[in-house]
């Protein structure tokens, strides 16, 4: 049961004692050339409240690549079409695959397993580029609202990084393609998610931003973007494939729905109450943060909140 009265100075205390030895363990993603340049030494923790209380501690307002978490708005803008719009292209299993796999969309007739890997990430850019016409632009514009930073934008340095080297992407999405599961130019689309992947934030923004869904779908300026069941249903996601194929035992050992991204960021949703960002540059084997899921792990086990 999640307690009324938690301290959360005392909890984030107790989160920067655990931590503090692990700084700079991992490794940065180098896949990224320009990711591999962040200094792994860094760590930011941000726990914000429903009511827009924002704590934070270390490096909560460095900026950092958001990468894969981006994969949770732009579902939710597709949600505003309609719940089920999108699920005849994707589907919402955990894939216990890396994120970038292409076996399974090859059996499995270009359907990615869930829209939180990158494949099914791809179809939700796809779709959301015919939604509006900019996918991009329809991205940044939610999450500078979110975040409260009219600046937000992506890091140009880094989208042509991932272009130059994202052969892996360019396969899953031609794959896709070849199974009639792309709309628009592959090129078209992926510049889009490219540019998407490099948007930057910090932990103290993204813990705002990610108030959206601990409110269950109401917006910072209070108005409903979408609706509660589709909210617990994006979150239900999270918990289940927001972590690639290390889902399992995030639900374990944070017990919160969770999205990781390789820049070393990890958002994390109490429903109904808080909304947490950990980042920590330096990723476990399968692409998480290393110090990110210490700190969650940390906070959940001090705190009682989870969704168990
Ligand atoms: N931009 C990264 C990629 O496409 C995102 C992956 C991630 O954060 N897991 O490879």
């Amino acid at each position: 049961a999640v307690s009324d009265d938690i301290d959360l100075s005392d909890a984030l205390t107790v989160v920067m004692e655990r931590v503090r030895p692990h700084i700079g363990e991992g490794k940065v993603a180098d896949y990224i050339p320009e990711l591999g340049r962040v200094d792994p030494k860094q760590f930011g923790f941000a726990v914000a409240s429903v009511d827009g209380e924002v704590r934070s501690l270390g490096d909560a307002d460095v900026r950092f690549s958001m990468q894969s978490m981006t994969k949770v708005f732009t579902l939710a803008l597709v949600n505003q079409e309609g719940e089920d719009h999108i699920w005849g292209r994707v589907n919402r299993e955990p894939s216990g695959s890396a994120f970038n796999s292409l076996y399974q969309l090859e059996f499995e007739n270009g359907i990615p397993r869930n829209p939180l890997i990158n494949p099914g990430a791809i179809v939700v850019t796809d779709e959301l580029l015919g939604d509006t016409g900019d996918a991009f632009a329809a991205l940044r514009a939610l999450l500078r609202a979110e975040t409260g930073n009219p600046e937000l934008d992506a890091d140009e340095v880094t989208a042509r990084s991932e272009l130059e080297t994202g052969d892996r992407n360019r396969a899953l999405a031609y794959l896709m393609a070849g199974f009639g599961n792309m709309r628009n130019p592959v090129p078209e689309v992926l510049d889009h998610y490219f540019r998407q992947c490099s948007i930057t934030i910090t932990a103290t923004e993204l813990a705002r931003a990610g108030l959206l869904l601990a409110r269950h779908g109401v917006r910072a300026d209070g108005t409903r973007m979408i609706d509660r069941n589709a909210a617990r249903r994006i979150m239900a996601i999270m918990l289940t494939c927001g972590t690639y194929d290390a889902a399992g035992d995030f639900a374990y050992r944070v017990g919160l729905p969770c999205k990781s991204g390789v820049g070393g960021g990890i958002l994390a949703i109490v429903p109904g109450r808080y909304s947490i960002a950990a980042w920590g540059p330096g990723l476990d084997a399968k692409g998480n943060s290393v110090t990110g899921a210490l700190a969650l792990d940390t906070f959940t086990q001090v705190t009682s909140c989870s969704v168990f």
